[in-house]
């Protein structure tokens, strides 16, 4: 006999219309043993019981009897106590339960999507207003106005989670403490929790998605001079996440599907699953480009790292580009121009710089 006990509610003859609390427990053999809970309750045994989805969506588990004195049910209705169930069932109710679970998961995804779609259905009218009145960058504003901190977290979170899949990412070793050194500094006082990561990838790419997630490739490292040159790119990607630019994007880029899971805070739904692979095809605007050299430049400032480095790496960028164009310029459009007025920036500044105490060799070494 199962030690493991789960709870639930017991109908059948002589209870309540709106059932009993129970507590029910396997035997070795497949028959399930059902104790009332108070002091006159009474003790159960099914045999043979039969197992299947129940409830509103199908979201509980029923298992039934044919007891002397009439038809029992023990529902279980708490997503842990089924959980519990499932897993202490004996081979002989397993199958059983395993379908009647399959059954249950199902219509609860199928829920899921129709909520999305009830959100699709009830903003769809500001949608066509957005629509009407101008164009989707106007739409695009609007939703992104809307969504909470706590949301960018968790759309960040769900592209780490699609990046994952898709490339080796690690988040420890001498790489990602540097990235994490460097960039703390730069992002003193923002509202998201910053966390770093690097790609084993030769590309010389780096994004910071929705929500303090940044990502940096080894390409980038190892193609970086100096620790200011990795903090010049560090700048500017997060100069992009910390105005939203990079939220804006991924809006604009999953359109309505976005906007409805969002405004009803379900960013759990599989609209999200491309969000990676768009994101590191985002080509940001000329103009957010210009803000994000601002912007990006006034937190190295603050943060008294030597801003030549960006230029330094700007440059780089720019010598590498006539042999074949960097990914990072794919979504980030290098123009002679932005280097030119970044270049003029930079040498009114006249702050006092702190080195950076990051051994850049010794990290591109570690890949090794
Ligand atoms: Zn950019």
């Amino acid at each position: 006999m199962s030690d493991t006990r789960f709870r639930g509610r017991l109908f059948g003859p002589g209870l309540p219309g709106s059932g009993a609390p129970a507590t029910g427990r396997w035997s070795d053999g497949g028959s399930l043993q059902v104790a009332e809970e108070g002091a006159a309750g009474r003790l159960l045994q099914a045999d043979h019981p039969a197992v299947d989805a129940a409830g509103f969506n199908a979201s509980s588990l029923r298992i039934s009897w044919q007891g002397e004195d009439g038809a029992y049910a023990f529902i279980i209705e708490a997503e842990s106590e089924r959980t519990i169930c499932c897993a202490a069932a004996p081979a002989a109710a397993n199958r059983h339960l395993a379908e009647a679970a399959g059954v249950t998961t199902r219509l609860e995804r199928r829920f899921r999507f129709g909520a999305v779609l009830l959100g699709l259905i009830l903003i769809l009218p500001l949608f066509g207003i957005g629509l009407f009145l101008g164009n989707s960058d106007r739409v695009a504003d609007w939703v992104v106005k809307r969504i909470s901190t706590e949301h960018e977290a968790q759309l960040g979170e769900l592209i780490l989670a699609q990046t994952r899949l898709q490339m080796k990412v690690v988040d420890r070793g001498p790489a990602v403490e540097a990235i994490s050194a460097i960039g703390s500094r730069l992002t003193t006082g923002s509202v998201h929790r910053y966390r770093w990561f690097v790609a084993d990838r030769p590309d010389i790419n780096a994004f910071a998605a929705p929500g303090g997630v940044v990502v940096v490739y080894s390409g980038l490292i190892r193609t970086a001079g100096s620790a200011e040159e990795l903090a010049g790119v560090l700048t500017h990607e997060i100069a992009h996440a910390e105005l939203r630019h990079t939220l804006r994007g991924v809006i604009k880029s999953l359109g309505l599907h976005a906007l409805a899971a969002l405004v009803i805070g379900d960013v759990s739904g599989s609209v999200f699953a491309e969000t990676a692979t768009r994101l590191t095809e985002l080509r940001f605007s000329r103009d957010a480009e210009r803000e994000a050299d601002a912007e990006g430049l006034r937190r190295l400032v603050a943060a008294h790292i030597d801003p030549a480095g960006m230029i330094g790496f700007y440059e780089k960028l720019a010598a590498e580009q006539r042999l074949s164009p960097p990914a990072i310029l794919s979504t980030h459009p290098a123009t002679g121009e932005r280097l030119e007025s970044l270049r003029q920036e930079v040498s009114l500044q006249k702050g006092k710089w702190q080195p950076l105490p990051v051994d850049i060799q010794s990290i591109k070494n570690s890949f090794k």
